[in-house]
């Protein structure tokens, strides 16, 4: 078959039938304490091909920069992220045959830099100080050469939470067999919560989104709103419960998941995993699906996370 044949059927095949279908898995030994009737299911995202729930939003993204003719040759992908979707953007465009140029905070771990350089994207290393913005900033000035850059804007970008709507709802209630009673989701770019809250509040849902309770969190991927950019596809009337996850409590279940679970799930997992404990509290019957965006292997170098008391 010719390259250009090729490339064609990658493209027609579609990205989106490469994400998704993640299993769902029911926390036994953390919930013990519940009352029978409550139960806590985990959505484990790290089942995608790129390790994590961006491989949903970086698809639709890329396909709708296609479908508008956006995506042209020789055009490079930029975007700002603390990881996890310039790694879905990376093997994504390496398939299609694009480069990625990243804005990236210089603090990101090791493993996220070394898989990036892995996958052939240029970093743009931005201040630690200023965290996830400062690399925001940083994207929406290279953005301005649009002979060279296609910025995707996962802030801004409509097709990040309709991936969502499109798969990640679709997929709990089918998985729970419409069971369902409550989400919970931590926010970043809020694309997971708000499109599969969309998509599952009709039927009855109720949403609890999870953000860490101060500034100086340490819960990588995560934004506190009230002080950071917020970002523009975020819907803060969404929500039926805001929780505000503290860093501690967090970690501490970002340790027992393995050890108790058989669940080795990212930073942002434990933060998620304590909202759904905290809503399970309260409930005398309840079928809670909770989001684990990212699995713990993307970790283990973090001294704050594994080499704490
Ligand atoms: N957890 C991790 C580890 C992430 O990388 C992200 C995305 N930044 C999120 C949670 C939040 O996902 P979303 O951007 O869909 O709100």
């Amino acid at each position: 078959m010719l390259q250009e044949e090729q490339d064609h059927d990658e493209r027609a095949a579609g990205l989106r039938e490469r994400v998704g279908d993640t299993p769902l898995v029911r926390l036994r030994r953390l919930t013990a304490h519940l009352p029978e009737g409550v139960e806590i299911w985990a959505k484990c995202e790290w089942f995608n091909p790129g390790g994590s729930v961006k491989d949903r939003a970086a698809a639709w993204i890329l396909e709708a920069a296609m479908a508008s003719g956006e995506l042209r040759p020789g055009r490079r992908l930029l975007d700002a992220s603390s990881g996890n979707t310039g790694i879905a953007y990376a093997w994504l465009a390496a398939r299609l045959g694009v480069e990625v140029t990243l804005c990236l905070p210089s603090n990101a771990n090791a493993e996220r830099k070394r898989m990036l350089a892995a996958y052939g994207v240029e970093l743009v290393l931005t201040d630690p100080l200023e965290g996830s913005d400062g690399a925001i900033l940083r994207a929406r000035e290279l953005a301005r050469d649009t002979d060279r850059y296609l910025y995707l804007d996962q802030y801004s970008n409509e097709a990040n939470w309709r991936a969502h709507y499109e798969s990640t709802g679709p997929e709990i209630l089918a998985q729970t067999q419409g069971r369902v009673t409550h989400f919970v989701a931590t926010l970043g770019t809020s694309g997971t919560f708000t499109g599969t809250g969309r998509f599952l509040k009709p039927h009855g849902v109720r949403l609890v989104s999870v953000q860490p309770d101060s500034p100086f969190h340490g819960l990588e991927g995560l934004k506190h709103m009230e002080s950071a950019i917020v970002p523009a596809i975020y819907d803060p009337d969404l929500a039926d419960l805001e929780l505000g996850a503290p860093t501690e409590e967090s970690l501490e279940l970002v340790r027992r998941l393995p050890r108790e679970e058989g669940l080795l799930a990212g930073i942002s997992s434990g933060a998620a995993v304590w909202a759904a404990l905290r809503v399970a509290s309260t409930l005398e019957q309840g079928v809670i699906v909770v989001m684990l965006p990212d699995g713990g292997a993307r970790y283990l170098s973090e001294p704050h996370v594994w080499e704490a008391p």
